[in-house]
């Protein structure tokens, strides 16, 4: 354990130093628990994002993406249950008054040490805010607290202007807010993060096994999610959550739990949460919202099975499993093994020597016909400081794939070095084979 808390603090000062997560609004004492992504931790986010969007709706016929707004009609969270139920236990501590989750409190105050609560009352955990300038309860609105609603309200819409049939899903990417009563270990757990949530609809099951097979089929394609990105299946368990433990929609619900260094906690959840919102919206709203099967005639409310990863969660969980130190003394180094189409940087173009004009003019050329070429070898990265192996080591901690070193030679015969981050090898190759080799790179 204290192993792995070296490693999530080495993880959280790298992150600060290269430039993935700043602590938010840091220059005035910083905000608890809000973090900032800085340049490579929003390309590293960005990737996760788009690998998502590409794998989960570019490439299936069967899932459209939409976006919707953050502060929704309040009669939302009404027919959802969010206003009612969406709420933990909340307890203050008699001596600190510090507030903590009461399922969460293992009987002595972790700020204090004193032993004795306050009665538990549930607490909300949407954010209020207000429409408009006058502050009254009828202007009372919420930031979202998932995503999940968003599709829901809009199965008619999405129904009306698209030729999609059932089985068919809607997915969304996009920020959440929960007033989490006690949020922590970096980003972890925050009051703003970002969800990939599907809601996945099938027609109202004739029996258990009928929804039972697509909950499998996207259980299935959620470990393979978690292998393509590079997240350490050693680390990966599920929880089925019992009954008394379920969100109130859900008539079964998955936790795809990961060993982070502070315990095994949620990464991502997968629920059946039934016909249960669309009856709501359909009986709050006054709306149509079944569908009509134009093969058999039948009209019903869908079913949904819904898939749920977090950003935040998943960016944490491919650093956790990214991040390697190898060596001892002046061979030691730290190199974040991250999947290359998830890197930062695609690759880095170094001049031998800074200070040799003919050297530096070549490198420039090199990475900006790489640039303009296949784009998903970008960003590319520059470096001229310090010696080559500096260069090395500071890539490999941010975890290029790929290092171009332009040199003597490279004038001569248009060849340069090409270093694996993994394996440290050089090889000489043509500049006119690099988009192929760092192609292939992509592919691992
Ligand atoms: P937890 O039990 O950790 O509070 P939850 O069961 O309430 O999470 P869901 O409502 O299932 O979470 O949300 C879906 C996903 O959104 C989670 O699996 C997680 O990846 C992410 N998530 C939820 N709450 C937070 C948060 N406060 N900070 C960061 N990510 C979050």
């Amino acid at each position: 354990m204290a192993h792995e808390q070296d490693r999530m603090d080495s993880i959280i000062s790298l992150a600060k130093r290269r430039g993935f997560v700043y602590p938010g609004s840091e220059i005035y004492g910083g905000l608890a628990n809000s973090w900032d992504y800085g340049p490579l931790g929003a390309e590293l986010r960005r990737n996760i994002k788009e690998a998502w969007w590409r794998r989960f709706v570019q490439k299936r016929d069967d899932v459209v993406g939409i976006e919707t707004a953050l502060i929704m009609n309040p009669k939302v969270w009404q027919a959802s249950g969010h206003l009612a139920t969406f709420s933990d236990p909340l307890v203050e501590c008699k001596k600190c008054h510090s507030r903590y989750r009461a399922d969460q409190l293992e009987g002595v105050c972790p700020s204090c040490g004193g032993k004795e609560f306050s009665e538990a009352r549930q607490f909300n955990l949407m954010f209020k805010t207000f429409i408009g300038p006058a502050e009254e309860a009828a202007n009372v609105a919420y930031f979202r607290p998932e995503t999940a609603q968003g599709m829901f309200v809009n199965v008619k819409n999405v129904l009306d202007s698209n030729r999609v049939k059932m089985p068919f899903g809607i997915a969304q990417i996009g920020k959440a807010f929960r007033n989490e009563i006690t949020p922590g270990n970096f980003i972890f757990r925050t009051r703003e993060f970002e969800q990939m949530e599907i809601e996945y609809f099938i027609k109202p099951p004739a029996n258990d096994e009928e929804w039972q097979g697509v909950f499998e089929q996207w259980r299935a394609e959620m470990h393979a999610w978690m292998r393509d990105v590079g997240i350490d299946t050693a680390r990966v368990s599920e929880f089925e959550v019992p009954e008394d433990e379920r969100a109130h929609y859900s008539k079964r619900t998955i936790d795809f739990m990961f060993n982070f260094p502070f315990g095994v906690k949620e990464l991502y959840g997968l629920a059946y949460r039934t016909d249960f919102d669309l009856k709501n919206h359909m009986e709050q709203s006054g709306q149509d919202l079944t569908y009509l099967d134009s093969e058999t005639n039948e009209r019903f409310i869908p079913h949904c099975i819904e898939p749920t990863w977090g950003v935040d969660r998943t960016l944490l969980a491919v650093l956790l499993s990214a991040y390697t130190e190898e060596g001892e003394g002046d061979e030691k180094r730290v190199v974040l093994k991250l999947k290359p189409t998830l890197a930062p940087f695609k690759a880095a173009v170094f001049p031998l020597l800074k200070n040799k004009p003919e050297l530096v003019a070549k490198a420039k050329a090199v990475r900006s016909q790489l640039m303009d070429g296949d784009p998903r070898l970008l960003p590319i990265a520059w470096d001229d400081r310090g010696n080559i192996g500096k260069r090395y080591l500071a890539q490999d901690e941010i975890g290029t794939p790929a290092c171009i070193t332009v040199d003597f030679q490279t004038l001569e015969d248009d060849t340069v070095t090409v270093r694996d981050r993994d394996t440290k090898e050089q090889q000489r190759v043509a500049v006119a084979d690099l988009p192929r080799i760092l192609g292939e790179i992509m592919t691992r």
